[in-house]
Formats: C-alpha cells, sequence, structure tokens
C-alpha cells in the first residue's frame, strides 16, 4: 500500500519532469498553430533543433543532472545555471508536485487499472498543454494531433464513453466554439472599423478551437454541456483575475490584452473527465 504510494509519486514527479521538459523544447520544434498573433514573446531563440537534454532556458546550456527534475533541482541546491547563474523557475517544481498529488488521487481511486493509465495520461496531456499556452500563447499541432489519435484509439478500446458519445461530443464542442471564434471575429471587425490602429489578437483563437473539440471528444455526449459552461465560466474568471492583476499589481492595463484560454478549457475538461 506504502510502497504503491511512493510509486505513483515518483511516477509523477518523472511524468512531470517529462512535461517541464517538452514544454521548453515541443514549442521550437515548429509546425505551431498560432493563438493569439503579437503575443508570442520570445521565440527568436536560436534555430529550431530537435528535442535535447534538458536545456537552460536563458542561456541554452544544458543543465546539470541533478537539476533535470525540479524536485531535485530544489531539495539538492542545483536551481542555478552554472552558465548564466539564472534560477530554474518555479514552474518546475509546481508541476511536478501537481502531477503527484494527481497521481496519488487517482491511484487512490481507480488503483493498478488501465483507467488509471488512460486518466494520469489526459491529465498530464492537459498539464503540458497549459504550460505551452500560458507561456507561449500557443496550441501545438505536434501535441494535439497525437493526442486526437491517442483519443480516438482509447476510446474504441476502454469504452469510456461510445464512440457515438464522443463524437458527437466532438461536433458539439467544435460547434459551440466555433461560434465563439466567429463572434470574435465580428468584434474585432467592429473594433477595428471604429480605430485607426487594428487590434490584431484575437480574443479567441483557432488553437483554442482545435482544444475545446479535443476535449468534447474527449468527455463525449452529455457531459460536453457542463463542460462548455464550466469553460466558460472558468474562462471569464481567469480573465477577470487576470485582468485585475495587470491592472491593480502590475498597473498596465490595457483593454484587448491577450489571455491565454487554453488552462480554462483544459481544466474544465479535466473536471467532467475526473467527476
Ligand atoms: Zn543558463
Amino acid at each position: 500500500m506504502i510502497l504503491g504510494y511512493v510509486l505513483t509519486i515518483l511516477g509523477g514527479v518523472v511524468v512531470g519532469g517529462v512535461v517541464n521538459w517538452l514544454s521548453d523544447q515541443l514549442p521550437f520544434l515548429g509546425g505551431s498553430d498560432e493563438d493569439e498573433e503579437g503575443a508570442i514573446g520570445e521565440i527568436s531563440r536560436p534555430e529550431p533543433r530537435g528535442l535535447t537534454l534538458p536545456r537552460c532556458s536563458k542561456c541554452g546550456k544544458q543543465r546539470h543532472i541533478l537539476s533535470f527534475l525540479g524536485v531535485t533541482a530544489w531539495l539538492l541546491g542545483q536551481r542555478r545555471c552554472a552558465n548564466c547563474e539564472s534560477r530554474l523557475s518555479f514552474r518546475y517544481l509546481a508541476v511536478e508536485i501537481a502531477l503527484a498529488v494527481i497521481f496519488c488521487f487517482l491511484w487512490n481511486r481507480e488503483g493498478m487499472t488501465p483507467m488509471f493509465g488512460v486518466l494520469t495520461f489526459y491529465t498530464s496531456l492537459f498539464v503540458l498543454i497549459s504550460v505551452i499556452d500560458i507561456e507561449h500563447r500557443l496550441v501545438l499541432n505536434i501535441v494535439m494531433l497525437p493526442a486526437f489519435v491517442f483519443a480516438l484509439i482509447e476510446v474504441l478500446i476502454s469504452g469510456r464513453i461510445s464512440i457515438a458519445e464522443a463524437l458527437v461530443g466532438y461536433a458539439i464542442g467544435q460547434l459551440v466554439v466555433m461560434g465563439f471564434f466567429l463572434l470574435g471575429g465580428v468584434y474585432l471587425w467592429i473594433v477595428n472599423t471604429a480605430r485607426k490602429e487594428p487590434v490584431t489578437e484575437v480574443a479567441f483563437g483557432f488553437g483554442d478551437v482545435t482544444l475545446a473539440t479535443f476535449s468534447g471528444l474527449v468527455v463525449g455526449m452529455p457531459k460536453v454541456f457542463p463542460m462548455l459552461v464550466l469553460m466558460i465560466v472558468l474562462g471569464g474568471l481567469i480573465a477577470f483575475l487576470y485582468i485585475l492583476y495587470r491592472a491593480v499589481i502590475v498597473r498596465d492595463y490595457h483593454p484587448h490584452i491577450p489571455i491565454a484560454y487554453g488552462p480554462a478549457i483544459v481544466l474544465a475538461a479535466a473536471m467532467m473527465l475526473l467527476w
């Protein structure tokens, strides 16, 4: 029993390390679907290259082996890069601890069953998507395409929901969110006809449509409806808190601050999947 928890925590930390590593490297592999234009920030590091061992996010030098994982970097005092002295961000530790906690919760509920594997895979995937969306405002095709393939196979094999329920969930997710996407376009068109300098950020980017469609497929019929409602509520809440943070703490509020909606979508999907 205790051994099971220890192994589950270790598994969560290691998968968290893999999620951190992929979050660092996948956005620079190319093949990305730009979610919100103009908000890409610092995507101008050296040439895209294949996957390499974990590197310092500031200078690109390979990290010390003890700082491959956030947990070991913190525990063993290896947070600073040997080359540029910059510290490993808190995100590494947070992702590993979050996944270890979620894995324990799932292990406690599901035991060592195939469903444990399926649910830990989806939660890890959702964390990966959220981290990349928050840091780069991107939903990557290189993540979403394999995710769609996995979800289709999983639904066919596991029988968690029927394939018909999954496909109807897919269609409803796509229709509703496509509606938001088009409304966003209409909104931009109205704002831009009234302004001299055009606004280019899209409130709800195409990457969000892909993500909501995927979530609809995974969650399936009837749960796709509460998922969409949750998505809107959480999206509004996150946007409100973020704007409040920018206005009160950072003091640089302006309308049309780009906000990552990906986390709200995957959070809603995860809640429907787990409860
Ligand atoms: Zn460095």
